[in-house]
């Protein structure tokens, strides 16, 4: 399965959804990132520092927090979606431009689930950046995209006022196993993070993390409205559910146009994934069958 995170600065793609990364990483998924601006222009000069050096090693950081994260073999698809628009004032850029650049990354990389920032963030960059990707991501025949989730950035999205949308969550992932990539992977980022009780502390993001979790009776999770307008089908009132259908609808999708089920089976099988009461574990069943089908049938 393709994922694509699409974040507005170097340091968002960790803070945002670091834990949820390293999972879909470790599950075999194939993970890229994209990084709109590059965080460092906006800033003032500093006589002491090239700002070729501060680019050079923000990049560094990206990498190292993409290899902390288990992105090892997909760093270089990540480098290759680096949009570069000009920091802190992504709103000098037509939008019609962003949405254009991002419309490009997903035809050359398809993702079926996209992470990107909050409508409602105070950063401007973040705004336009969840804005982009939801006109890129404009429901069309044949489009890749089947599930948008959207993270929030310790010190932005919760200082929002209330002229913008809050950040609801109804879409949780367990991160008990991955936290410690996270944090590992924001040590690359040391120069972002701050002393606590900054909210962008290593302490901070761990009490987040511990309480998103609690919220939802887990030690440790990340947070995430889904944005399920755009699925408009499957059993939307349970998010894992839907996952696993959005899951298995992939993989029936790959075999169907790899000629190992029959057009039939393909069918039965849409109208599975399409199914707003099917359980999260019927979802599970479909999708080991299918897996079971695809060793059987061999390639
Ligand atoms: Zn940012």
């Amino acid at each position: 399965m393709k994922v694509l995170v699409v974040a507005a600065h170097p340091d968002d793609e960790a803070l945002g959804c670091g834990g949820t990364i390293a999972r879909h990483a470790a599950a075999g998924d194939d993970v890229a990132v994209a990084i709109m601006a590059d965080g460092v222009s906006s800033r003032p000069i500093r006589s002491d520092v090239d700002r070729a050096a501060e680019f050079a090693a923000r990049r560094e950081a990206l990498k190292n927090a993409a290899n902390a994260l288990g992105l090892h073999r997909h760093v270089h698809a990540s480098w290759g979606l680096d949009l570069r628009l000009p920091d802190n004032r992504m709103d000098s850029v037509d939008l019609i431009d962003i949405v254009k650049e991002l419309e490009g990354v997903l035809q050359s990389f398809p993702a079926e689930i996209i992470y990107t920032h909050h409508g409602g963030d105070l950063n401007i960059d973040h705004r336009i950046t969840h804005q982009a990707v939801m006109t890129a991501c404009r429901p069309m025949p044949g489009a890749s995209v089947k599930a948008i989730y959207a993270f929030e950035v310790p010190s932005s999205t919760e200082w929002a006022s209330d002229s913008l949308p809050p950040f609801r969550p109804n879409h949780f992932v367990d991160i008990s196993a991955t936290l410690d990539k996270k944090l590992e992977a924001l040590q690359a980022y040391a120069e972002e993070m701050r002393p606590f009780p900054h909210p962008r502390s290593f302490e901070a993001v761990q009490a987040l993390a511990a309480w998103r979790g609690a919220s939802v009776g887990l030690k440790a999770a990340e947070a995430f409205p889904m944005y399920i307008g755009l699925l408009g089908k499957g059993n939307a009132s349970q998010p894992e559910a839907l996952h696993q259908q959005v899951n298995a609808g992939v993989i029936g999708m790959k075999l169907h146009e790899a000629g190992k089920i029959s057009d039939e089976t393909h069918t039965t099988l849409l109208e599975a994934s399409n199914n707003p009461e099917l359980s999260k574990r019927k979802a599970g069943d479909i999708i080991t069958q299918l897996k079971e089908l695809e060793a059987k049938r061999g390639s």
